[in-house]
């Protein structure tokens, strides 16, 4: 029998903080009555500044990220478009499968799982393309299934120096609330994200915000669509609901979460991720161990996948993990499984959590068998934390 606290290091579902969860115990409501409307006004306007838009158009859809890609791409695109993408990981490539299975002409830039978005072969194929056919660039901001980050920055400045006009079509599922995302000054024209991962709640709503040019590709779009209607849910969202019934529990939730970020302020929330990961990445290091994110300068704040030594199969790590310690990691998808476990550090996060990530997994890694030194993991974040607390003012870039 299990027992104390379950442990979720998973990069979704994330933590749901108790008043958020509190937030939703609500009766049952009429979503097309006065109260309904400001609860649905009030979060999307806490999510303008989550997503770094004051342009923006924002809409929720009943789903999950992957109801969101699929309405990005069938509300701005026509059947045989071409666009262009890296495939670096799980979802980059469950994302190029979609665009292709919906009839899109998909040029894919493959690279290492565990190198981030190429900017600069991206910028090559996008100047190559002298007559405009690729309509859209589609990036996975944040590869959760390796754990790398990409420069959404440097993708807008590949677009803007080939003087392209493809549209910039971005997931940040599992980015968007945890670190800085900036829609509007990166040119982002399609905004994707979750409830359930940087937005602390149970997964059930897709997020999209879209800029001025995907509403004005709205127009020009042929790709069908119905219950993923985009220019109708916002004209419901304008009118205080949606085009059907909504999930109203998760709405309350949202504005309770939301009002946790702003409460601690979005600057506090992306250091303390950025603090919170830079433990993780010591102990990791400290523990001999090699993330799947080739390089630090890209490693993500969210999500550290860790690859386990030579003949140590991760799976089995994640099974006494889960088994013995009632802790939950997350698995290596696709062709990492097995090779790679993930410690998920985003959403209601603090020191004392990813110690606790840190010393489970030392003990998981010992009992599958890996030549891990105990307490060293532990100790190399206690002393992240340490001189963070020591020196507030300074930035801990300097891993
Ligand atoms: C979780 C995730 C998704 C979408 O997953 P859903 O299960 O459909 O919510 C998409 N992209 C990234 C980067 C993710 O982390």
């Amino acid at each position: 029998m299990l027992t104390g606290t379950a442990h979720l290091f998973i990069p979704g579902p994330t933590n749901v903080p108790a008043d958020v969860q509190r937030a939703m115990i609500v009766p049952m409501q009429d979503h097309r009555a006065p109260d309904f409307a400001l609860i649905l006004q009030t979060v999307l306007e806490g999510l303008k500044p989550v997503f770094g838009t004051r342009e923006g158009r924002i809409a929720l859809f009943p789903g999950s990220g992957t109801a969101a890609w699929e309405a990005t791409i069938t509300n701005t695109l026509c059947a045989g478009d071409k666009v262009l993408m890296a495939r670096h990981g799980q979802f980059s490539a469950l994302w190029a499968d979609m665009a292709q299975a919906m009839g899109l002409q998909v040029e894919i830039i493959d690279v290492a799982w565990g190198a981030p978005c190429p900017v600069r072969e991206l910028e090559r194929r996008l100047g190559a393309d002298r007559h405009g056919e690729i309509k859209a660039v589609f990036v996975t901001h944040n590869e959760t299934s390796t754990g790398v980050t990409s420069d959404i920055a440097g993708v807008r400045h590949a677009l803007d120096s080939c003087f392209h006009e493809a549209l910039l079509f971005v997931d940040g599922v599992s980015s968007i609330g945890s670190i800085p995302f900036e829609m509007d000054a990166w040119g982002v024209d399609m905004a994707i994200a979750a409830s359930q991962k940087g937005l602390m709640c149970p997964a059930g709503l897709g997020i999209l915000a879209a800029s001025p040019r995907a509403m004005a590709a709205m127009d020009a779009s042929t790709l069908p669509r119905s219950f993923l209607n985009l220019r109708a849910m916002l004209a419901a969202h304008q009118a205080g609901s949606f085009c059907f019934t909504p999930p109203a529990q998760l709405l309350h939730g949202l504005r309770a979460s939301l009002m946790r970020l702003h409460a601690e302020g979005l600057e506090t929330v992306f250091a303390r991720h950025h603090r919170l990961a830079t433990g993780i990445r010591a102990g990791v290091a400290a523990l001999g161990l090699s993330t799947v994110a080739e390089h630090r300068i890209f490693a993500s704040d969210t999500v550290t996948a860790i690859r386990t030594p030579q003949g140590i199969d991760a799976r089995e790590v994640i099974a006494i993990a889960r088994d013995r310690y009632n802790t939950q990691f997350g698995g290596g998808l696709g062709p990492l499984a097995g090779k790679a476990f993930r410690i998920a550090h985003l959403g209601d996060l603090n020191e004392g959590m990813c110690l606790t990530a840190l010393g489970i997994a030392e003990l998981a890694l010992k009992a599958a068998g890996a030549p891990v030194t105990l307490g060293a993991g532990i100790t190399a974040a206690q002393h992240v934390f340490a001189d963070a607390a020591a020196q507030p003012a300074l930035s801990i870039a300097a891993e």
